[in-house]
């Protein structure tokens, strides 16, 4: 079975719940036998000019509270790590030099679509055929990025955030399997993890799930030869349970196993 989870928010994320407290994550964590959590609040370093009004509040500095917080935490013997969700908006990397003082690693999102006019560019809203070209565009120069060496991974790779199945569907039909297998190869050679998202494959039936349009996508991660990571999303501990409790099913659907996890796994615990 697939025993960690390194993409957990608490209540220092904004959009997270109020009692989203590490504690009540581990206790979970503990029934649901994780070896190694980590949690990924929101974070955009301030020393990189253009943060939303959103982001502006969530410093990767505010998130050294967790560090004190944690030594007074029983662990129940799990590995928990504290990271953070950066930022990756129009190209604009929102990790500065001194962001990996505060966290033990980060995790990059490119596909936040639904800050419009933000992350995706005003003229691709509305225009599946655009948004298409803006997701392949971003993770591939993501993967390839200068600074690819403070970040683990991308989060919710290549899903369009707060879309409907149905655009979804659409955007993805603007998508080649050429495309896909250079994202893919774009990842794989820049030795970027990729997460399989449970907050995001729980949202598809899950007997649609083995034929959904991100199948095509993990297809070609798979083929070569991509690493990949779990990831809850949780903003809540209520959340973080039922999402691991489907987590098998979603595995399976992609046509996965454990062995997909093992080396991210393995990677993120050596630091
Ligand atoms: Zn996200
Ligand atoms: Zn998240």
């Amino acid at each position: 079975m697939i025993n960690y989870d390194i993409h957990i928010h608490t209540h220092l994320s904004s959009c997270g719940a109020r009692d989203a407290f590490m504690q009540d994550y581990i206790n979970a964590a503990s029934e649901l036998s994780l070896e190694l959590m980590g949690f990924a609040d929101h974070a955009w370093d301030d020393s990189v000019n253009g943060a939303s009004p959103w982001y502006a509040p969530q410093t990767y500095k505010r998130l050294i509270a967790r560090k004190e917080e944690l030594k007074t935490l029983d662990k129940k013997g799990i590995n928990v790590l504290l990271g953070a969700e950066g930022e990756y908006a129009n190209e604009l990397l929102a990790i500065g030099d001194s962001a990996a003082e505060f966290v033990d690693y980060i995790l990059v999102p490119h596909s936040h679509t639904h800050m419009k006019g933000f992350v995706l560019p005003s003229g691709c809203v509305g225009n599946p055929e655009k948004h298409a070209s803006y997701l392949v565009k971003s993770f591939i120069s993501l993967c390839n990025h200068e600074k690819r060496n403070m970040f683990f991974g991308i989060v919710h790779p290549m899903s369009p955030c707060g879309e409907t199945e149905e655009y979804t569907e659409k955007i993805f039909s603007f998508i080649t399997d050429e495309m896909l297998k250079e994202c893919a190869c774009a990842a794989s050679e820049n030795k970027v993890a990729l997460e399989v998202n449970l907050s995001e494959f729980k949202k598809i039936p899950p007997d649609q799930l083995h034929q959904h349009c991100y199948n095509r996508f993990f297809d070609a991660c798979k083929r070569a030869g991509c690493e990949f990571f779990m990831g809850s999303d949780a903003h809540a501990v209520k959340a973080f349970v039922d999402n691991h409790g489907l987590k098998n099913g979603i595995v399976d659907a992609l046509g996965m196993d454990e062995s997909f996890f093992k080396a991210a796994k393995l990677r993120i615990s050596n630091g």
